[in-house]
């Protein structure tokens, strides 16, 4: 069939949707291998990034750091750990879109300020960056990367000037920087923590023996033997010293809402954010979607990764089999994929390859978890239908994307949204499935499930978002953070 509509390629299925980023930190008061568990926990928080990763780590008050391009494994040697020595660390995994994957873009950013040396790693995107850098530089500052994140720690060094007080400094940043954040920041002798007052980003706390430990998402702590304390709450600031927490609640709390697509695919399944289990959202989303948009079928099969926990609560809703019909590579690393126009047109199938035995002759719904620009589920319809399905009917565990994000998330500007500027049925053609739907929107507020309180953003979704978003940012998303 000819498709209508022709958005490019992806260049990587499963980066339609690029992840957020991922930090961590700990105050290490156990004798634990400081710089070892750190990279343990970004192991853990991969997912939220692969471009690059660092970490930064404060030895008597003295803090380095290493930054590198790739996956955990791949930027850290034994050689290089084994040089990362101290008691108190913080590191970064990085997915960014602009300011590209340099070194120079990397973190934990590591500058001076009045105090001394501060190391600091961020996960989010302002959206006033641009605004407050043009002011700064007007008053001489110069800035080596071009990421909001140096905005934040120029504006920590500016306030250090001010005031001599780590909270006076980081509360007066607060007052000044708008949009989505989850900082995890090192002094010399001090870890922190810091929400945005929206909440939009997570970040939580956990403790090994004496020593606390911040990551995005308690599946690092999983990883390291530490136990789940709490969410770091919206607009929390948490300051850490030696083996003692305190909490600082500024007053910039604001509603609740957090980025709901975290729900739909950033976070890991086996992941809680803000008592929420990420795995139950997903099922639950699957069993919503069985009931609003059913069809008659043989198999139901999950995009892997994301799409699999949705497709296990539509099967077990719908009561049609679950199957795993695709078959993933798990040793396709970033670096593997090279940005040439013939390696990004076979990457879905480099990435995935279809069973046969599960698929010939049988009527097949596959589950994803979102369409982007489309070209994704061309792709994975194709390779099905190749391998024999009958029939493959779409379903979407989320509802279609109308809009950008400018809160850290790299959904892009309308243009290449096939859903901003194509009806479903002409998406259904234009991606050659027997029939197509997609997550209501009332349906997928109800997915976080336990936390009834809990408000989120929608933004991408229904174009409410938390908060203002400055006219010349909706003109170029051009202040990505990660
Ligand atoms: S706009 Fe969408 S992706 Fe961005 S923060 Fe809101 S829900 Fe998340």
């Amino acid at each position: 069939m000819k498709r209508l509509i022709d958005f490019g390629s992806s260049n990587d299925y499963e980066d339609e949707i690029r992840e957020a980023c991922g930090v961590f930190g700990i105050s290490n008061q156990d004798g634990l291998d400081t710089a070892r568990t750190v990279y343990f926990g970004l192991y853990a928080l991969q997912h939220r990034g692969q471009e690059s990763c660092g970490i930064a780590i404060s030895n008597n008050g003295e803090i380095t750091g290493y930054k590198g391009i790739g996956l955990v494994p791949e930027a850290f040697t034994e050689k290089i750990l084994d040089r990362l020595v101290g008691d108190m660390a913080i590191g970064h995994t990085r997915y960014s879109t602009t300011g590209g994957s340099s070194v120079e873009n990397c973190q934990p950013l590591i500058f001076t300020y009045k105090g001394g040396k501060m190391a600091l790693a961020h996960n989010g995107n302002l959206v006033n960056a641009s605004k407050i850098r043009f002011e700064l530089e007007n008053k001489g500052a110069i800035f080596q990367t071009s990421t909001d994140s140096e905005v934040i720690a120029n504006l920590i060094s500016r306030n250090g000037l001010k005031c001599g007080d780590l909270v006076e400094v980081l509360t007066r940043t607060m007052d000044v920087i708008e949009g989505s954040y989850a900082l995890v920041i090192l002094t010399r002798k001090t870890l922190v923590g810091i929400r945005d007052p929206w909440g939009m980003r997570p970040l939580c706390i956990g403790k090994i023996g004496k020593s606390y430990v911040l990551a995005s998402e308690n599946c690092a702590f999983d990883a390291i033997g530490a136990e789940f304390i709490r969410d770091v709450e919206p607009g929390e600031m948490i300051i850490i010293e030696g083996d003692t927490m305190r909490s600082i609640r500024t007053n910039y709390n604001k509603p609740r809402r957090f980025c709901i697509f975290e729900h739909i695919y950033f976070a890991r399944p086996d992941s809680y954010i803000d008592g929420v289990s990420i795995y139950k959202s997903r099922l639950e989303a699957g069993r919503l979607l069985a009931i609003e948009s059913p069809v008659d079928a043989d198999l139901v099969v999950g995009v892997p990764d994301s799409g699999i926990t949705a497709a296990i609560g539509y099967s077990r809703q719908s009561g049609i089999p679950y199957g795993e019909a695709l078959i993933k590579n798990r040793y396709v690393g970033r670096t593997f994929i090279q940005p040439t126009q013939e390696i990004r047109e076979r990457s879905v199938l480099i990435k995935l390859n279809a069973l046969r035995e599960e698929i010939e002759g049988k009527r097949i719904i596959i589950i994803d978890d979102s369409i982007v620009r489309g070209t994704t589920s061309y792709k994975i319809i194709q390779m099905l239908k190749n391998a024999g399905a009958r029939e493959v009917h779409m379903r979407i565990c989320s509802p279609p994307v109308l809009n950008p994000c400018y809160f850290g998330i790299d959904i892009s500007s309308k243009e290449h949204l096939i859903a901003a500027n194509y009806s479903i049925e002409e998406i259904r053609e234009s991606i050659n499935a027997d029939s197509l739907a997609f997550l209501s929107v009332e349906s997928l507020l109800k997915t976080p499930i336990g936390a009834p309180e809990n408000g989120f953003c929608t933004g991408c979704f229904t174009g409410d978002y938390p908060m203002k978003v400055p006219a010349h940012i909706e003109k170029s998303i051009l202040e990505k953070g990660c």
